[in-house]
């Protein structure tokens, strides 16, 4: 009888800083079943009775790569999409309320590794256009409510304490995700109910020029500029937002030392920084490429800008979001994307940058937040598109500001 196949995993919360996620995987627990088909996926079922017969196996280091030269493992990372377009392990059940999120993550990661063909797409355009609250009539679009995406089914249906379900709950940062699979796939935005959505997003805008997510009242800052600017490029319509103040409110978020905090005031951000200055670039406020034609016509301080978030590439080669920290896998897409934007990635150092990003590569596919951790499909997206902006074969480019592969229909 072969001896059992012994699977060890720690549970590890991988929290990023800027979106707040906290994922992935296992511990030594109850997820056989998953790992057992996660083994399937990354080693075939052919190798994985090799190992069973081999006896215990253990993995007791997820980047237990030896001395071997890493490369960018493109099939890998298919297969770590695939297994979780397939199942999503079950420590992504706090993740419920943001499913369209991490099907973008799937779904856009996937046309980055030039594999959509490994997906249904009429299920997943089903599926998608499922999610989105419609006004019973077009009075309902003037009562304030927001009629984009919800993030999941179980938001669909929200009960208050009295009883009474509450339907709505769409969100921007869902609406921006489903808008961005729909467009990877290739769906024709003029079959969407855009107009609900252009409509009820004015709601959502503030008088300082930031946006709330979800009309039932949340915070306001950056972020939600940035959701409201990618729907309503993704849409082609602007008719949704007030550009000229939200710009301003943009403008106002920049910090003395060159990178941009959330809302106004506040500590600078590689994240916020990415939302602002793309949130810019799509409303048509800063050239593309700026830094190779003039710095003194930018609404912004450009040479302060650059300066920032040059320093934010640590000795290690990697990214940080902030001075004093850890560089960490996503701000590779955060802030090396800013730099994309205005043209000054030449001034990157590519190749610690990818020696750094290949340390956070998983060899069950994916990357995670730090070296030698485990694998989460956030950090795995931005890894992707990261090695996109560093010109890897056999990958889709990038169109930075939307934060999804360039598109051709
Ligand atoms: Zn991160």
């Amino acid at each position: 009888m072969p001896k059992a196949i012994v699977i060890i995993f720690e549970f590890v919360e991988l929290g990023c800083s800027f979106c707040q996620t906290t994922i992935v995987v296992s511990p030594g627990c109850d997820h056989r079943l998953q790992a057992t088909a996660t083994l399937n996926l990354i080693a075939g079922p052919k190798k994985l009775s090799a190992m069973a017969d081999d006896g215990d196996f253990l993995w007791s280091s997820p980047t237990d790569q030896g001395s071997e030269v890493q490369l960018f493992d493109r099939d890998r990372h298919i297969r770590y999409l695939e297994m979780n377009y397939q199942l999503l392990p079950s420590p992504y059940e706090g993740q419920e309320i943001n499913r369209l999120t991490l099907a973008y993550f799937i779904i856009s990661g996937l046309h980055i590794l030039h594999a959509l063909d490994r997906v249904d797409r009429d299920a997943i355009i089903h599926w998608v256009l499922s999610l989105q609250a419609h006004p019973k009539n077009d009075a309902e679009l003037n009562n304030g409510e927001f009629y984009g995406f919800h993030g999941s089914r179980s938001s669909q249906f929200h009960s208050l304490d009295n009883g009474i379900s509450v339907p709505n709950n769409s969100h921007l940062a869902s609406t921006y995700c489903a808008l961005a699979i729909l467009k990877t796939v290739g769906y024709d935005f003029s079959l969407i109910d855009s107009s609900s959505i252009l409509k009820s997003m004015k709601h959502l805008q503030q008088s300082d020029g930031s946006f709330m997510p979800i009309h039932r009242g949340a915070e306001t800052d950056l972020r939600f500029v940035y959701c409201a600017a990618v729907i309503s490029s993704l849409l082609d319509d602007w008719s949704g937002m007030d550009k000229e103040k939200a710009k301003n409110y943009i403008l106002s978020c920049q910090s003395y030392d060159g990178g941009f905090g959330l809302i106004p005031g506040q500590e600078s951000h590689g994240g916020a920084t990415y939302c602002a200055v793309a949130s810019l670039r799509l409303m048509g406020f800063l050239e593309d490429d700026i830094v190779s034609k003039s710095t003194s016509s930018s609404i912004i301080d450009l040479p302060l800008l650059l300066d920032w978030c040059l320093q934010r590439q640590a000795v290690d080669g990697g990214f940080q979001g902030r001075p004093n920290k850890d560089s960490d896998t996503c701000y590779a897409f955060w802030v090396g994307g800013v730099l994309r934007i205005l043209g000054a990635n030449k001034f990157i150092d590519e190749s610690t940058l990818r020696d750094f990003l290949l340390t956070c590569q998983s060899k069950y596919g994916g990357f995670s937040k730090f070296p030698g951790q485990f694998p989460d499909l956030y950090h795995s997206y931005y890894g992707f598109t990261a090695f996109s902006m560093l010109g890897e074969m056999d990958l889709n480019s990038l169109s930075v500001e939307l934060g999804i592969s360039t598109i051709t229909m």
